[in-house]
C-alpha cells in the first residue's frame, strides 16, 4: 500500500479560465482516493509533495496518434521487421509520456502486446487505448500498393509496422473487425474516405459501400463499442454518420451544416491540425511521397478554419497530433496551434476532460477521487501560455502515472 499527499495543489483541467483554489490531492495505490480542501492524511502518513510553485494538471490524453509509425513512409514502414517495429515504438511511447501524455488512443497500428506491455510496466509508456489495425478498402487509405502493384497483402495483419488491413465485402469486413475485437481491439477504426499518405485515395472518395460501414457498425455496437471513422469530406462524414459511427478523424473540409449536424448529435471531432502543418513544412525530408505531399495544402487550410466552427457549435473535441515517424517530436504543437483559434481552456479541455469523453475511459482525464493518479506538474500556468505544454516536457519538473513519478526533477 502506498500513499501520497500532493499539497497546496492549484488545479488546471480545462474546467475554468482560471486555477482552482490550493487543495490536497491524496494518492494510494494509484488512484486518486480524496481531492479537495484539507484532505491530507494525518502528518507522518505516507509521502507529501508540496505543490506550491506550480499548476497541476491531469495527465494529458492525445485522442489520435499511431505509435508504430517510425516514418512517414507508411509503405516502408508495412515492410519492417515487426521485432524492430516494437522496439522503437516503445522508444516513440517514452517520448509521448515524457511529454505529459499519460494515455494515448492509437489509431491504426498499434497491438494488444504493446497494450499489454505498458500495462505489466514492460515499457515506460503511456496507457494505450487501440483498435488493432484499421480497415481499408483495396485501394484505400491503408492500401500503400500505388497502380503498378497487385500484389497481395493480406499478411498486412500480421505485421506491427502497418496501420490498417485491407478488406472488401460486407462478409470481409464483418469478418476482420471481428478478428481485431477478438485481438483485443478496445474499438473499431474505419478508414471512410480518401487520404493524404497513401497514393491512390484521392480526399473525398466515398470509401467503402454503404452496407460495408453498416456492417462494420453493427459489430462494432454487438461488441459494446464504437466505430470512428478517418473522415474529412462532407459527403463521406454524412454517410458515415448516417451509418452509424460515432467518431469523426480529421474533419477537415465540414461544411457549416455537417458541424450542425455533429453538435446535434453529439459526435465526437478529433482534428489533428499539428500533422499538416508539420508534413507541409517537413513532410518530404521524413519520407513522405510527393503525391502525399501535393494533397497536404487544402486539409490544412481547412482544417484551422473548422476550429473556430466546431467551438462555436459547441461540438466535443478530442486532442489529436497524429504525426508520423521523425515528426512526433511536434505532438505537443496541437495545443498552440489551436489555442490561435480557441480559448485556452477549451484546447486544455480537449486533452483532459473532453478526451476521456472521446475515449470513453472515465478512469483517466480528471483529477478525481475513483480515477488512475495521472497527473503533471507544470512550471507556470498553460491557461495564459499554452507553449508551457510544449518542448517535450521541458517546463514539467513532475509527470505521473498511476501514482507512480515517471519524471521527477530533483527540487521536487
Ligand atoms: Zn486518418
Ligand atoms: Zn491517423
Amino acid at each position: 500500500m502506498s500513499l501520497l499527499t500532493i499539497k497546496n495543489a492549484r488545479i488546471v483541467d480545462g474546467s475554468s479560465d482560471a486555477p482552482s483554489d490550493p487543495v490536497d490531492i491524496v494518492i494510494e495505490n494509484g488512484r486518486f482516493v480524496a481531492v479537495g480542501a484539507n484532505e491530507a492524511p494525518a502528518s507522518g502518513a505516507g509521502e507529501t509533495i508540496d505543490a506550491a510553485h506550480y499548476i497541476v494538471m491531469p495527465g494529458l490524453i492525445d485522442c489520435h496518434v499511431h505509435v508504430i509509425a517510425t516514418t512517414a513512409n507508411l509503405g516502408l514502414n508495412a515492410e519492417l521487421p515487426s521485432s524492430w517495429v516494437a522496439l522503437k515504438s516503445a522508444e516513440i511511447m517514452k517520448s509521448m509520456l515524457m511529454r505529459g501524455f499519460t494515455t494515448v488512443r492509437d489509431l491504426g497500428g498499434a497491438d494488444v502486446g504493446l497494450k499489454r506491455a505498458s500495462d505489466e510496466g514492460l515499457i515506460d509508456a503511456p496507457r494505450l487505448i487501440i483498435c488493432g489495425k484499421a480497415l481499408s478498402q483495396t485501394g484505400g487509405h491503408t492500401d500503400y500498393r500505388g497502380p503498378y502493384n497487385n500484389r497481395d497483402v493480406s499478411w498486412y495483419g500480421d505485421r506491427l509496422g502497418t496501420l490498417g488491413r485491407v478488406v472488401d465485402g460486407v462478409d470481409g469486413i464483418r469478418r476482420m473487425a471481428r478478428e481485431e475485437l477478438k485481438n483485443g481491439a478496445d474499438y473499431v477504426k474505419v478508414m471512410a474516405d480518401g487520404g493524404v499518405s497513401s497514393p491512390s485515395d484521392p480526399v473525398g472518395y466515398l470509401v467503402f459501400s454503404v452496407d460495408e460501414l453498416k456492417a462494420v457498425v453493427e459489430v462494432a455496437k454487438g461488441f459494446g463499442t464504437y466505430v470512428s471513422g478517418h473522415l474529412y469530406d462532407d459527403r463521406a462524414i454524412n454517410r458515415a454518420l448516417d451509418c452509424g459511427f460515432e467518431c469523426i478523424e480529421h474533419g477537415n473540409n465540414m461544411s457549416a451544416a455537417t458541424v450542425k449536424r455533429v453538435a446535434k448529435e453529439g459526435v465526437f471531432v478529433v482534428p489533428t491540425n499539428i500533422t499538416y502543418d508539420v508534413l507541409a513544412k517537413e513532410g518530404a525530408a521524413f519520407g513522405l511521397p510527393p503525391e502525399s505531399v501535393a494533397k497536404i495544402e487544402d486539409v490544412r487550410a481547412n482544417g484551422l478554419a473548422c476550429l473556430t466552427m466546431l467551438h462555436e457549435a459547441g461540438v466535443t473535441m478530442g486532442y489529436g497530433s497524429d504525426l508520423l515517424g521523425g515528426m512526433h517530436p511536434h505532438q505537443s504543437g496541437e495545443f498552440v496551434l489551436r489555442g490561435r483559434y480557441i480559448p485556452a481552456k477549451d484546447v486544455i479541455r480537449s486533452a483532459t476532460l473532453d478526451a476521456s469523453k472521446v475515449v470513453r475511459n472515465d478512469e483517466i482525464g480528471a483529477i478525481e477521487a475513483g480515477r488512475f493518479a495521472d497527473l503533471i506538474f507544470v512550471d507556470g500556468n498553460p491557461l495564459d501560455d499554452l507553449a508551457l505544454l510544449t518542448e517535450q516536457g521541458a517546463h514539467m519538473p513532475l509527470i505521473m502515472k498511476g501514482g507512480v513519478a515517471k519524471k521527477r526533477a530533483s527540487a521536487i
